[in-house]
């Protein structure tokens, strides 16, 4: 059926998105088709429950040449979708967008182009983001942190209109990551990155897959993943205590051989007992951060679970991924 290898491969996770796909693939197979080089879309469908899998499906059916639709049997996260849709690609420059038309496909040409440019990751800059202030603002504060404490230097982390080079696709494939974060993971390896401005559009169907503790989940694999900086903090707080502890017993102490026995203080005490306390908690949370992660490397279950991909050449049923 296929006959021409592809040259660039367009992968897109989709959870839900049954309102989203038909103006998806009326914008998605235009701007392809235009292109020059031979190329395939792989979408991912991540165990939506509405009827994203017949549409994806029906896609295929009406474009075979140039679909392909991985199902997944469960939800395991865009990014975990994102590598089944790498582990797929054939392409020599690898496309990653949204579903949900926020990236708008009419900027993959740009971006590819910039690859071709010598670029092995090309990421991308929201030039004027269309989501909520909250999610802006807190974006803001993230990139920024991020870069901090990651030390990778990203302008927008949550863009995921992207496009990477072959080495680099193969490179990711070969980390078997449960809990990653993809634009950092490939930004770690890039030699030559790059970003540039794109359009955002507000999402028109459909709402954001991603609850604040989704978020804030997906923010903490971004940092455990990347950075050993809050671990260290952890230790810097507790050596920061220890020692203002001390100076403080030292004092306690010299007041009362100066001014003998006094109760003075007992709330001010239990203000500060407080503090201690939640910070202590804090950093056990940040330590279970890491210790949660690391148990779920070692227990090595797949990562996904693909229950069948549709238009393959060699058409797997049930097949796991580690
Ligand atoms: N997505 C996914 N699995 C999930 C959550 C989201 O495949 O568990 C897909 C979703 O269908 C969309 C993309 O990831 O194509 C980005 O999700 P969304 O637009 O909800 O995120 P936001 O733009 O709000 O950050
Ligand atoms: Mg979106």
């Amino acid at each position: 059926m296929r006959v021409t290898i592809p040259e660039i491969s367009v992968v897109i996770p989709v959870y839900n998105e049954e309102e989203s796909l038909p103006f998806m693939f009326e914008r998605i197979f235009r701007v392809l088709d235009a292109l020059e080089n031979p190329y395939e879309i792989i979408f991912i469908n991540d165990g939506s429950r509405d009827a994203t899998l017949p549409l994806l499906l029906q896609a295929w059916k009406q474009r075979p040449d140039v679909t392909r639709v991985v199902d997944f049997n469960g939800n395991f996260g865009q990014h975990m979708a994102i590598m089944a849709g790498f582990e797929a690609a054939k392409g020599n420059i690898v496309v990653t967008l949204d579903a949900d038309l926020q990236n708008p496909p009419e900027e993959i040409p740009r971006i590819i182009r910039c690859v071709r440019d010598g670029h092995d990751v090309v990421g991308t800059v929201r030039r004027q983001r269309r989501d909520t202030f909250f999610r802006m603002a807190a974006s803001r504060v993230v990139n920024m942190l991020t870069n901090k404490i990651t030390g990778l230097s990203l302008h927008d982390y949550g863009c995921m209109l992207r496009a990477y080079r072959r080495d680099i696709v193969d490179i990711i494939n070969d980390s078997a990551e449960t809990a990653t974060f993809i634009p950092a993971l490939a930004q770690k390896f890039a030699t030559n990155p790059a970003e540039i401005d794109v359009d955002h559009e507000e999402r028109k169907q459909g709402r954001s897959k991603y609850s604040l503790l989704r978020l804030f989940r997906l923010n903490f694999d971004l940092m455990t993943g990347f950075s050993m900086a809050p671990l260290q903090a952890v230790t810097m707080i507790g050596i920061l205590i220890s020692a203002m502890s001390f100076i403080f017993a030292a004092y306690m102490f010299i007041r009362r051989l100066v001014l003998g026995p006094e109760a003075e203080g007992v709330f001010t005490l239990f203000a500060v007992l407080f503090l201690l306390m939640g910070v202590t908690v804090s950093c056990i949370g940040i330590e279970g951060e890491y210790v949660g992660r690391i148990y779920q490397e070692v227990r090595r279950r797949p990562r996904y679970v693909v229950r069948k991909i549709y238009g393959s050449d060699d058409e797997i049923s049930g097949e796991t991924s580690q």
